[in-house]
């Protein structure tokens, strides 16, 4: 039975069956922060309809987002694996629902089943393809370009063209100042292409947004997400 997180579903039935008893159902409100950063993590996360930003914070306090997670992945793989402290703070970009499970099950889990160990580097592999084409997005791409790619990759994994976002959370996320998101969306509202209202914003005209956003918008897109492990079995790949 699929879970509705795509990492899990293209798992082999058997590893798939095995992670189901120790996977918690969680509600995740919105500004909640599931790590900070090089603080330990104890659980990871598979999101359902909750999608989680991944950041990077300066000493003065400076933040961007270097990932952007949603129904296709998992949040605190990589910490999990290594050295069990956050490499980044991972903060509830919009509220709904994950699965999580305890790093110490999951390890167990690992054990006995090398074809989950295969399927996560793969997934750790492809997160740092996406945060190295953030780096080259929030350095040579404008800011007008890297909102619309940022709310057509949020709408997407939300599957919904309205979007319980503000501009500090924008902000946030792009690295830039509030004011500058605020000029950004009434000049794409004046047009139409966008609407505002209640801490919410629409995509009014879809075909504009991709026409605005950058090109990095194929390559984070979750329709490039397909995990390789729906190809493996457990006991081929151990
Ligand atoms: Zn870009």
């Amino acid at each position: 039975m699929n879970t509705g997180n795509f990492f899990i579903d293209s798992l082999p039935h058997e590893i798939k069956q095995r992670l189901s008893f120790q996977l918690q159902l969680v509600k995740l409100a919105k500004h909640d922060h599931l790590y900070l950063q090089g603080q330990k993590v104890d659980s990871i996360y598979f999101p359902l309809s909750a999608i989680i930003s991944k950041y990077q914070t300066s000493a003065d306090g400076h933040t961007i987002e270097v990932a952007l997670t949603g129904k296709e992945g998992v949040v605190g793989l990589t910490s999990a694996f290594d050295s069990r402290e956050s490499m980044n703070s991972c903060q509830v970009c919009i509220g709904g629902s994950a699965m999580k499970i305890r790093v110490d099950f999951l390890m167990k889990i690992l054990e006995a089943e090398p074809g989950l160990e295969a399927a996560m580097m793969h997934y750790i592999d492809a997160q740092v393809k996406q945060m190295s084409r953030r780096l080259l997005c929030n350095r040579f791409h404008s800011v007008e370009q890297r909102f619309c790619t940022w709310l057509l990759l949020v709408a997407e994994r939300r599957g919904k063209p309205r979007v319980r976002i503000t501009h500090a959370d924008a902000a946030r996320a792009l690295g830039v100042h509030r004011p500058t998101i605020t000029e950004t969306t009434r000049i794409l509202c004046e047009k139409k292409i966008i609407a505002q209202s209640n801490a919410a914003i629409a995509i009014n005209d879809l075909d504009q947004v991709k026409e605005l956003a950058c090109e990095c918008l194929a390559d984070l897109s979750i329709a490039k997400k397909a995990v390789p492990a729906r190809r493996l079995n457990s006991k081929s790949a151990a």
